[in-house]
């Protein structure tokens, strides 16, 4: 493999932190910039990491912030959201690429 190839290769994979990070509702970008520089550290990083999602008060279930019902439960939750637990996500949410 040519050294264009390694860096598309290097490039493409620097993508599974960010996508697990994506899922979790953390940065997608901040995983990705982590994942270029530190790969190997950015996928534990990203695996072990709480979500940022908050829960529903009724069922646990991870729901959207901006949900005002359930979609697991059906029960009304606006404004009962819990808060998440755990740190806080590592990179803050502006620089999120939602
Ligand atoms: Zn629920």
């Amino acid at each position: 493999m040519n050294a264009a190839g390694w860096v598309v290769l290097w490039m493409a994979i620097a993508l599974v932190p960010a996508f697990i990070a994506r899922r979790k509702g953390l940065s997608f970008w901040g995983y990705y910039v982590f994942g270029l520089l530190l790969w190997i550290v950015a996928v534990p990083v990203a695996l072990l990491a709480p979500s940022a999602r908050p829960r529903c008060p009724d069922c646990a279930e991870v729901v959207q912030r901006e949900a005002r019902r359930c979609p697991h439960c059906r029960s009304e939750i606006q404004g009962r959201i819990l808060a998440h637990r755990g740190p806080r996500p590592m990179w803050p949410r502006r620089l999120s690429a939602q």
